[in-house]
């Protein structure tokens, strides 16, 4: 049940850092320029200054310049906030902007100075103050603590520090991370512990802290369940969530030259912020139905927070020097699209996952359980009272009181026993009546009683100490009257200065309405005369057309931005487009193509998840290999023998537990080497081949044309006869090529025309 309450903006608050050690020496001009009385903000770019073009201003909610106070940010801006969280209100704090503008200032700022504390650690105060001052009210606060760094989810209270955490999505209570572990905190001290454990890990995660916490983004959420009863005489459980989120720096992240690891880093580590723009510009846009939610794990955690149910302030920090002006425009023309941004805020009644209710149902069932413990004793006390006065008058009496007895002598009771069974030894121990072996029966009979004795009361302070934790975890307020006056005092003064400065801001305001009345006043105005009508307009004309410049320059501005984010998109695919080029490479040319097949039918996307994933071998009902697994498989885990069946239907025989029938065809690889074959030969050499490999017995060699300077090539050739008698001839090779080619071959004149042995 929830009561539905109608949309309300975003508020969106832009704070500037005075400047630090290093831009004053260096003597940065101050660029920025904050008006807190009318919330604007006017920031000079010196390049387009010097241009003649005019300051960009910007109006926001509230401004806050460097001399800006933590405690004046948190009573104008998060308290309100923070309160409605207490009245069951989801709640978000969003601190956005370039590393070292303040953004961790802001949210923890420096917590052992109260006056520079951020807004988490006085959120802390405010949460615990208002409880203690609670009437009539059950609180459980909760705390938990994740990190989001290069898309993975890292709980930061888990002892288990390389485990990451997935993101799921229930119907009733929208999108949570599994697995995430929360602390019920009772007092300031126990949730600052808790804040600290995640710091520490947060920067034990990493090599360097600093470079770490601006690549990651942090969020401490606090969980406050209240527990109250209603007009209808039920208790009614309301739950605020509060979301304290130290986002990454905005700046852009270089990528040049970035491969593999550092590649994908970059891809990722602006991939929340850019899909928060990407929601907030669609949110924003209205025409839209598509809210890309899930196109990062930050804008799907904090999905109700934009544009759902949560009230969110967005804390926009920017830094005052010339050369960050780029980044300080980039930051508030985001922050100035988040203005238009509406969430239907709404209180969370009666959820069904509130802890509350599962902690009153398990201390009302421990409580019925040491009731029944009791009742127990009770029964026994009377039986053994009973047995004392066996002339039966004073059982009445006794049961009556017995209840109020029984509260006061609880304690008492366990001691009673054992007193009693002590002094029943010691007796039997003086008892020279018995024999020894009696004696020793029956000491070890009261011995075992004594043990039982002592085993049951443990039992039962171990139970009341259990309901005893479980109560104090959940907390109530009125203790302590004197304290609260004070305090309430003090807060009644807040609350006053409080009225004071929204009045001021009111009057403010009004005064620039009547400001902007006079303006449109003096558009309606008659004119005396045409030349004053002339210098009127002329005047006004001026102005609108500085307006219309300053709009022309931001919208080229934006357009600039968007071709700067287009080109670095571009050059983020064409790297992954080249990464993915060299994977194909590899797949198509060295994963057979079989293996290939096999694993695409396997894998599948998981939606919740974001990933790629394998399905189990034996789901696939097409695979070649599975589909020919014994029919005896069916219904096991493994394929079974008969006889194993039966043996196992007997009893479980351990013989038969781990029987299998092995599968014993193997998966022959294809072939990836072809047949040889032999080379086509073109006709002329397929002859000269033959005519050398000839046989020796049909070459005939006629050198009588050949005159004496032949004489040692004839040699030679002789020679060579014998070296190709040498060579070792293939029969079939040498059959072929005789019965193909004819020997005499009047075309070629370089071989000598057989005739015969040469005369001498
Ligand atoms: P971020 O978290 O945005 O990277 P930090 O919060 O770490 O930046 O701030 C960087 C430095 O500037 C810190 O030393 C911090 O103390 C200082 N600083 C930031 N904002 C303010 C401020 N409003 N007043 C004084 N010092 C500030
Ligand atoms: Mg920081």
């Amino acid at each position: 049940m929830s009561k539905s309450k109608s949309s309300e903006s975003v508020k969106v608050v832009v704070r500037c850092r005075p400047m630090n050690e290093k831009e004053q020496a260096a003597a940065f001009e101050c660029v920025v320029s904050v008006d807190v009385k009318f919330g604007q903000i006017s920031v000079r770019n010196p390049r387009e200054a010097s241009a003649g073009e005019l300051p960009k201003v910007f109006t926001f909610d509230s401004v806050y310049d460097c001399n800006s106070k933590q405690l004046d940010l948190y009573d104008e801006t998060f308290r309100p906030l923070v309160d409605s969280v207490l009245q069951g209100f989801n709640g978000t704090i969003f601190a956005y902007g370039q590393t070292g503008t303040g953004k961790t200032y802001t949210m923890e700022g420096v917590r052992n100075d109260p006056e520079r504390r951020g807004v988490i650690p006085n959120s802390f105060d405010h949460i615990f103050t208002h409880i203690s001052r609670s009437q009539n009210q059950q609180y459980l606060v909760r705390a938990s603590y994740l990190e989001i760094y290069q898309e993975e989810i890292r709980d930061l209270l888990s002892k288990d520090q390389s485990r990451r955490l997935e993101l799921r999505e229930r119907p009733d209570t929208g999108v949570y991370v599994k697995d995430l572990s929360s602390f019920v905190t009772k007092s300031v001290r126990e949730i600052e512990n808790v804040m600290n454990v995640g710091n520490q890990n947060r920067s034990v995660g990493s090599t360097n802290m600093n470079e770490h916490s601006s690549r990651s983004h942090a969020i401490f959420v606090i969980t406050v369940e209240c527990s109250e009863l209603g007009v209808d005489g039920e208790n009614h459980i309301r739950v605020g969530k509060l979301n304290l989120v130290d986002l990454a720096g905005s700046e852009r992240q270089t990528k040049t030259g970035a491969q593999g690891e550092r590649l994908k880093e970059a891809t990722k580590i602006n991939l929340s912020l850019s899909a928060l723009g990407n929601v907030i510009s669609a949110l924003v846009d209205g025409r839209s139905s598509h809210i890309p939610y899930r196109d990062s794990k930050l804008t799907r955690l904090l999905q109700d927070s934009l544009g759902g149910n949560a009230r969110t302030v967005m804390v926009a920090n920017i830094g005052p020097a010339s050369y960050n002006v780029e980044e300080t425009l980039t930051t508030l023309r985001y922050s100035n699209r988040a203005k238009n941004i509406k969430n239907k805020p709404r209180v969370n009644e009666d959820p069904k996952d509130a802890l509350l209710r599962k902690f009153q149902e398990e201390i009302a069932k421990l409580k019925v359980q040491l009731e029944k413990r009791t009742g127990r004793k009770n029964k026994r006390r009377h039986k053994r009272r009973a047995g004392d006065c066996s002339n039966g008058d004073g059982r009445d009496e006794e049961s009556e009181d017995d209840d109020e007895e029984e509260e006061e002598n609880k304690g008492d009771y366990w001691r009673e026993q054992q007193e009693k069974l002590e002094k029943e030894k010691k007796a039997i121990m003086e008892d020279h009546s018995l024999v020894a072996e009696e004696k020793a029966q029956l000491l070890k009979e009261k011995e075992k009683k004594m043990a039982d004795l002592k085993k049951e009361q443990e039992a039962g302070d171990m139970l009341s100490a259990k309901v005893k934790a479980m109560e104090s975890k959940l907390l109530v307020g009125g203790k302590n009257i004197v304290d609260h006056t004070n305090e309430q005092q003090k807060m009644l003064q807040l609350k006053r200065q409080e009225i004071a400065e929204q009045k001021r801001r009111e009057r403010e305001m009004q005064q620039q309405m009547e400001c902007q009345d006079e303006e449109t006043l003096e558009l309606k105005e008659t004119y005396s005369s045409l030349q004053q009508e002339v210098d009127i307009k002329t005047k006004k004309l001026k102005k609108l057309f500085a307006k219309l410049q300053a709009v022309k320059a931001e919208i080229q501005d934006i357009q600039e931005a968007h071709i700067n984010e287009r080109q670095e998109l571009e050059q983020t695919q064409n790297e992954l487009t080249r990464d993915l080029k060299l994977k194909h490479l590899i797949i198509e040319d060295f994963i057979p193509f079989q293996e290939k097949n096999k694993i695409v039918n396997r894998a599948f996307f998981d939606d919740e998840d974001e990933y790629w994933k394998m399905r189990p071998i034996t789901h696939i009902e097409d695979d070649h290999q599975m589909m020919s697994r014994p029919q005896s498989a069916i219904g096991f885990r493994r394929p079974l023998c008969n006889h194993a069946r039966v043996a196992m239907k007997d009893g479980p025989d351990l013989r038969y537990k781990a029987e299998n029938i092995l599968l014993l065809g193997m998966d022959m690889p294809s072939q990836t080497t072809k047949d040889y074959q032999r080379p086509d030969i073109a006709p002329k050499v397929a002859a000269a081949l033959e005519d050398v490999l000839k046989n020796e017995d049909d070459l005939q060699v006629d050198a009588s044309g050949f005159n004496s300077s032949f004489a040692p090539l004839a040699s030679a050739s002789g020679s060579i006869r014998k070296q190709k008698s040498a060579r070792p001839r293939t029969g079939k090779q040498s059959n072929t090529w005789t019965s193909s080619f004819g020997v005499h071959n009047p075309a070629s004149p370089i071989y000598p025309q057989c005739r015969g042995l040469v005369p001498k």
